[in-house]
């Protein structure tokens, strides 16, 4: 596939006429090739964004919210051959894709094309004083959208969606690794009718792309998604700027199973949030802790699960576990295999590379276990973002909160428990920005999603996104 960018309209090539390879992880073959875009690029797009901000932001909500619900019934039509290019691109299994990503990806445009219509001003009397107060939301402007390989479609339009909805005009990056359905969603974006400027998209490296729209003067907001190290660099350029800053950032979750909990249906969801997408989700529950009166039972019985999973090419419908993104990353996951016997930690299944198919050059690996003893290993502290989970044993309550909160990541928690009192004093004690609590990545799109410590900054998400990509004004009349 040769992608484009797609700016003001036009699919064009990138300035510098140069192009960057793009692998098929499945079989570690060059399958397309992408624009390798620079600043130059990315002032066209803000030229463009910029100029068709003055329209785009004076259109009526119901003009806007239809535009996104013609993006959404596309994305729909289209659903087929949007998961197969996704799964092709990135390595999940095809069912993921279609079941989750992409119509995940439609609601986005669908939920923001309603939401938008119910985001309303707030008002106040100020009584007493003759005055009345209201607060307008206005569009920030042009923005950045910048996102990561692991949820492609998913989380640049969990981006877009939101911006354009509250009147900005967008110039986005989706990632290097796994640009194609974000050059489809360009064509799709044509189709519906969305005035050419509003969204422009840039395909390249984050070092230079990435970098050249952070660095933007006329960019007055980044929403950026993806690792912690580059979100830090990302705030060192934007701080002195003054931009608005979104950072959703890694991850390295806590699970924690209580004896008291519904066994069944804990077992089936950790066998999920540990591999689902080949562990590389941001959310995935990759610290097991596990009262200490179940363990040995949970530790044989997880094990056999894992070992009914199937790893397969992505394409076929009952893969479970498909390819990793690319060879840098299966590298690099791989390490921590080392790693795990350096630190004293035990294999307790996988652990290998995997040939599918013949295709002995795809970026396969086995889900793996490995049973720790402390939770200050590398192994427990650093994001693997890979199918690799660590089990290990607790005894007290107190223990497992401490456990838990012992990362400088805070983004999601899960807790399997019936206990009432439990549950609450675990989610007011985690330091997490979201918590579930007996079930794993249930999305309601109303809700604020977003991590504390490393994991972020902000939140997005419902009223959230809205807010943030919208100034608020306050407007103070006084009348005699
Ligand atoms: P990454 O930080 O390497 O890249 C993310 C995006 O930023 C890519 O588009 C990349 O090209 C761009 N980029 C890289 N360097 C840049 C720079 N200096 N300036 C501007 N842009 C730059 O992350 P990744 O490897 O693509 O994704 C994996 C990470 O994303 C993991 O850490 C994962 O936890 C995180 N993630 C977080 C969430 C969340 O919601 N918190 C969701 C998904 C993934």
């Amino acid at each position: 596939m040769q992608i484009k960018n797609y700016i003001n309209g036009e699919f064009i090539a990138p300035v510098s006429g140069e192009w960057i390879d793009n692998y098929n992880p499945s079989n570690g073959e060059v399958y397309g090739k992408i624009p390798n875009s620079d600043k130059a690029d990315v002032e066209q797009a803000v030229l463009a964004a910029e100029k068709a901000f003055t329209n785009w932001s004076a259109t009526t909500l119901d003009y806007r919210s239809n535009i996104l619900k013609n993006i959404s019934d596309l994305i729909l039509e289209n659903l087929p051959e949007l998961a197969e290019v996704e799964s092709k691109d990135n390595g999940k299994p095809i069912s993921l894709a279609k079941e989750i990503d992409i119509p995940r990806a439609a609601s986005n445009f669908q939920f923001f094309a309603n939401a938008i219509t119910q985001f309303s001003s707030e008002a106040h009397e100020s009584v007493g004083l003759h005055a009345v107060n209201f607060t307008l939301r206005e569009p920030v402007g042009v923005v950045g959208c910048i996102s990561p390989w692991n949820l492609p479609l998913y989380l640049f339009t969990w981006k877009i969606a939101p911006a354009i909805a509250a009147g900005n005009c967008v110039v986005a990056k989706p990632s290097e690794v796994t640009p194609a359905t974000a050059f489809l969603l360009s064509k799709i974006c044509e189709k519906a009718g969305l005035p050419k400027g509003v969204l422009n998209i840039v395909h390249g490296l984050g070092s230079t792309t990435g970098q050249a729209i952070v660095s933007h003067p006329k960019i007055k907001a980044i929403s950026f998604t993806g690792g912690t190290k580059t979100g830090a660099r990302i705030a060192k350029i934007a701080a002195p700027m003054f931009k608005k800053l979104s950072l959703e950032l890694g991850g390295k979750n806590p699970n924690i199973v209580f004896a008291d909990c519904n066994y069944d249906k804990m077992l089936a969801t950790t066998v999920r949030s540990s591999f689902a997408n080949q562990g590389q989700i941001c959310l995935c529950g990759s610290r097991i802790f596990v009262e200490e009166n179940i363990y040995e039972k949970f530790k044989s019985d997880f094990i056999d699960k894992v070992a009914q999973l199937k790893i397969g090419h992505p394409s076929k419908n009952d893969t479970n576990i498909g390819a990793l993104v690319s060879k840098e990353h299966l590298e690099k996951v791989k390490s921590y295999i080392d790693l795990a016997q350096e630190e004293g930690g035990k294999l307790l299944f996988g652990g290998k590379r995997v040939e599918v198919d013949n295709y002995e050059n795809g970026y396969y690996l086995q889900p793996t276990i490995i049973e720790v003893s402390t939770n200050q290993c590398r192994l427990n502290q650093e994001e693997i973002f890979g199918p690799i989970v660590t089990i290990m044993p607790f005894k007290t309550d107190d223990d497992a909160l401490a456990l838990a909160n012992d990362t400088k990541y805070g983004l999601s928690a899960t807790l399997w428990t019936n206990n009432l009192n439990r549950t609450m004093q675990f989610s007011k004690q985690l330091k997490t920005g979201i918590v579930w609590v007996n079930t794993w990545m249930l999305r309601d799109l109303r809700t604020p999603f977003g991590g504390q410590k490393e994991s972020g900054v902000g939140r997005e998400g419902g009223f959230e996104a809205l807010r943030f990509f919208t100034e608020p004004k306050n407007i103070c009349i006084k009348y005699d």
